[in-house]
């Protein structure tokens, strides 16, 4: 079986057409004043999904989520949940619960009363609350830790203090905006593994927001990757990675290289490319039609560079080596193919002695299968 990414998903209910939404937003617009922060935005989010929005600073994920947990109410459109249009609905009185940027944990309470906290408000009987809470330090690890301050704590564990709180009160939808952004990178990589074991272990629906590509991809079933107040692709993060369907996408996540050309020729298996000083691609995907002038993008580790061509290859660039980065794990090379062209290929040091070693200003030809990238419109 042929699929994108290394990845086989089983849970995928938006490949089913019988799957019912959980989450909708039907055309929805949020505007403040003249700025529309939101526009007319579609989307739908199934249960038990983890779903992440992923833009710039400013591209009004936030403010989606703000919608969604009632903090904001939108211009136009409708956002449903289980069916149930949210509108006048107070945020208390929605099954959705928002974990914030700064945790916001209470300085002068213990763990355990801040997990606490929403539950007696909620006026839940004392043995019920101590059984709750009890529960989520389990659930967060923390239990040795019940009695003390949050400033006695580590950023992790704070961070896992405000989850426990979030998610105390059981609510159906979790929404967590920047949820690791105060951790380091090696704690936030841990949690990250957490935050997926957890989502799992309570099956609730996690809608999160952020900026940082790599943890949408990691955490995510799907990715919402938007720009200015839209969508600009919903699709697992294989399918954003491997099958971009635009320029902004194949750019926003990861690296990527991108070749202008034309659509010389297209038959049903095949489309060749001549690039715009005459070199020629030939690739197996993409919809463009003859004589179309599309843009072909291919991921650096798609590439392969050697000092020789190689005698199998359909396509075979010839150029000099720019610069290289040894990165350990990987090198990456800069060729500068003959029509100038800089060309980004990253090589995996599987083996400690390679064979075929490069140095700047050698000659090399860089080579990649006819189904390693993706033709976009341009
Ligand atoms: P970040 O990652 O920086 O939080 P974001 O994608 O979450 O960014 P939003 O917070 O949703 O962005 O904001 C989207 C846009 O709407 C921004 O340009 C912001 O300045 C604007 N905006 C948000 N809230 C308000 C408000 N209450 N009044 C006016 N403009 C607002």
């Amino acid at each position: 079986m042929k699929s994108l990414g290394s990845i086989r998903r089983d849970f995928a209910p938006w490949n089913d057409p019988k799957a019912k939404p959980y989450i909708q937003f039907d055309g929805v617009t949020k505007r403040f004043g003249d700025f529309t922060a939101v526009n007319n935005l579609s989307l739908t989010i199934f249960e038990r999904e983890f779903f992440a929005l992923l833009g710039a600073s400013g591209c009004g994920k936030s403010t989606l989520l703000r919608m969604l947990a009632g903090f904001e109410e939108p211009t136009a459109g409708r956002i449903l949940l289980d069916g149930q249009d949210l509108r006048g609905i107070p945020p208390y009185r929605r099954p959705v619960n928002m974990m914030f940027q700064s945790y916001a944990l209470f300085p002068h309470m213990t763990v355990e009363n801040n997990i606490a906290f929403g539950l007696k408000q909620e006026g839940m009987p004392k043995p019920d609350i101590e059984k709750r809470v009890a529960d989520m330090l389990k659930l967060v690890k923390l239990e040795q830790f019940a009695k003390r301050k949050p400033h006695q704590l580590s950023g992790g564990q704070r961070q896992r203090v405000a989850l426990a709180r979030s998610v105390a009160k059981r609510p159906k939808v979790l929404l967590l905006d920047e949820p690791l952004g105060a951790l380091d990178k090696k704690l936030r990589e841990e949690t990250q593994f957490e935050l997926m074991d957890l989502q799992q272990e309570l099956g609730l629906t996690f809608v999160v927001v952020t900026h940082d590509q790599e943890e949408a991809m990691t955490m995510a079933d799907r990715i919402a990757i938007m720009d200015k107040g839209e969508v600009m692709q919903v699709a697992t993060p294989a399918e954003v990675y491997e099958a971009p369907t635009s320029r902004f996408v194949a750019h926003f996540v990861g690296n990527v290289n991108m070749f202008e050309g034309k659509v010389a020729e297209r038959t049903d298996k095949a489309t060749r490319i001549t690039g715009a000083t005459g070199a020629q691609i030939v690739v197996e995907n993409g919809a463009a039609a003859t004589g179309a002038d599309i843009i072909f993008a291919i991921r650096p580790e798609k590439i392969r560079v050697s000092s020789k061509k190689p005698a199998d290859a359909v396509n075979a660039l010839e150029g000099e080596v720019y610069d290289i980065a040894y990165l350990g794990d990987m090198t990456v090379y800069h060729v500068r193919l003959d029509d100038g062209q800089i060309v980004r290929a990253s090589a995996l040091n599987a083996a400690r002695v390679t064979e075929d070693p490069l140095t700047w200003n050698d000659r090399a030809w860089v080579s990649f299968r006819p189904d390693a990238g993706v033709v976009l419109a341009r």
